[in-house]
């Protein structure tokens, strides 16, 4: 999902969230933001491609091998969302509280349509990490976030 969807479900003369725009940051920005909305979820974000491809996780992140969470691809933000902490007023798209959760850098291991292996550099998230998406029910938007056993 693109950037322009990010454009079109925000009002920024209402949202103090960033404007859509591609950046290159010069190097990868790993972030997790928790997101108090209407349901409280863990928004993943990984930087590709001049913006951040986001994920939206119903429960905490797994911080060690053994857990696996559901992960809604959601559509894509731009590179200066990595730094949005605040409130996004009521009425508008994710109205609620943002907070970074966890934050720091990744390296890719290996990155296919279906499938991103890296390595986290965080607090809470260090260590090798795949996100696989999964086929069967629920639409194309569904991976599984998850922590290398061994
Ligand atoms: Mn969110």
């Amino acid at each position: 999902m693109s950037l322009e969807e990010y454009g079109k479900k925000r009002d920024f003369s209402k949202t103090s969230e960033p404007k859509p725009e591609t950046k290159d940051s010069g190097s990868r920005i790993y972030v997790i933001q928790k997101h108090n909305a209407s349901h409280l979820h863990y928004d993943l974000r990984l930087e590709f491609d001049g913006v951040l491809k986001s994920w939206a996780i119903p429960k905490e992140p797994p911080t060690k091998p053994g857990v696996k969470r559901l992960a809604v691809q959601t559509e894509d933000h731009p590179i200066e969302y990595a730094r949005f902490e605040g409130n996004i007023p009521e009425g508008e798209y994710g109205a609620g509280t943002v907070e970074i959760w966890d934050a720091g850098s990744f390296d890719v291991v290996e990155r296919s349509d279906d499938k991103y292996l890296v390595d986290i550099h965080g607090i809470r998230l260090n260590g090798r990490y795949y996100l696989v998406k999964f086929r069967g029910s629920g639409g194309d938007k569904n991976w599984l976030f998850f922590m290398r056993t061994g």
